[in-house]
């Protein structure tokens, strides 16, 4: 049979990579160490036996975004849900980003960014962050004032590097940006500030974040945005009829009754990453700030590479950035129980030495 041609403008587009392996210590894809409290999976049994399966979900999963509207102080018209951020990503892109518009990304950070808006025929302007992985306002006025984006990321805190952006990095990003700016906060739970609070009607600002991390619910795909209620009406207006299943609506309506047990789970996160930074300073390393539940770090006499395999031969799977642009020979670890931290620490003193 002969091949049918993709669109032109996929012709080249290569598929986001991220290798799942069978081992003991799995630090590669900054989710949760641990599964949601047990009586959220007896409540969500219970639950899930009532289910009306002859029917369609509720389309506008209004109980699901009045429960996440009130973490935020919100009404549910002003949370947008879908599957997984990375799907309340691509909306936004469908909806403001598309053939003929640009999209602005300040690099490295979240491939998917760049990679959906691609995929929606965006032309995507990759600007560059400073030395240290900050957002450097001098580049964001140059990509600003020659692209005039439709739509500008920032990621806080951003993925790989770790760093948060300060709130006056967004508010000036803001005041320069000419179209809409998404602030995603996939890690913004571990981070000390929200840009959530600078949302109002007239801003063109949306926060996007997901339950894959701190919700310890990577595997139901779930995530949401909050901005203004105009905006959230077009979104609904792209996203296809009842995309969000009637398990998962009810899954996060009833894991926000839990946001004290996640609210400790994050504590003890943020502890944890401060422990294995401060054991990873003493070693053969530079280590990045992070505000998130991962840290990146370069191996100051060994190539990543090498070091990455080294781990895995250990049966340590961590993530291996050594290749990706401007990330020369660094590797990102996600902060685990403080067991399967000690696996990965031991084992990459070995490594080194
Ligand atoms: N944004 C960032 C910065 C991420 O790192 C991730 C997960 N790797 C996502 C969005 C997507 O998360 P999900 O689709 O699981 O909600």
């Amino acid at each position: 049979m002969t091949r049918v041609p993709v669109r032109d403008d996929l012709s080249t587009l290569e598929g986001y990579h991220s290798p799942q392996v069978t081992v003991d210590v799995r630090l590669n894809t900054n989710e949760a160490p641990v599964g949601p409290p047990m009586a959220f999976r007896e409540a969500l049994a219970v639950e899930m036996s009532r289910i009306d399966w002859n029917r369609y979900p509720d389309r506008a999963a209004t109980t699901l975004r009045t429960a996440i509207g009130a973490l935020h102080g919100v009404g549910p018209d002003q949370i947008f849900v879908a599957n997984g951020s990375n799907e309340v990503l691509q909306t936004v892109l469908l909806t403001f980003a598309g053939p003929g518009r640009t999209v602005a990304t300040f690099e490295p950070t979240y491939q998917l960014h760049g990679h959906i808006a691609r995929i929606t025929g965006a032309t995507v302007v990759e600007g560059e962050r400073a030395a240290d992985f900050s957002i450097d306002m001098s580049e964001v006025r140059r990509v600003v004032s020659q692209s005039r984006p439709h739509v500008t990321f920032l990621c806080s805190p951003n993925n790989p590097t770790g760093g948060v952006d300060a709130p006056s990095v967004v508010r000036d990003v803001l005041a320069l940006a000419p179209g809409l700016l998404v602030v995603d906060e996939a890690y913004g739970q571990f981070a000390g500030w929200s840009a959530v609070g600078l949302i109002d009607e007239k801003t063109p600002l949306v926060v996007s974040r997901t339950f894959s991390k701190t919700w310890s619910m990577a595997a139901s795909r779930l995530g949401y945005l909050v901005g203004p209620r105009w905006l959230v009406a077009e979104l609904d207006k792209v996203v296809l009829p009842y995309h969000l299943d009637t398990v998962k609506q009810i899954a996060g309506t009833l894991a926000v009754r839990f946001l004290d047990e996640m609210n400790e789970r994050v504590r003890a996160i943020v502890a944890e990453r401060e422990r294995v930074m401060s054991a990873l300073r003493v070693l053969e390393l530079d280590v990045f700030d992070s505000g998130a539940n991962f840290v990146l770090f370069r191996p100051r006499n060994m190539g990543g590479r090498a070091v990455w395999q080294g781990l895995l031969d250990h049966s340590v799977l961590i993530r291996d950035c050594s290749s990706w642009p401007r990330l020369d020979d660094c590797l990102r670890v996600t902060i685990g129980t403080p067991a399967e931290d000690d696996r990965f620490l031991s084992a990459i003193t070995e490594v080194l030495s």
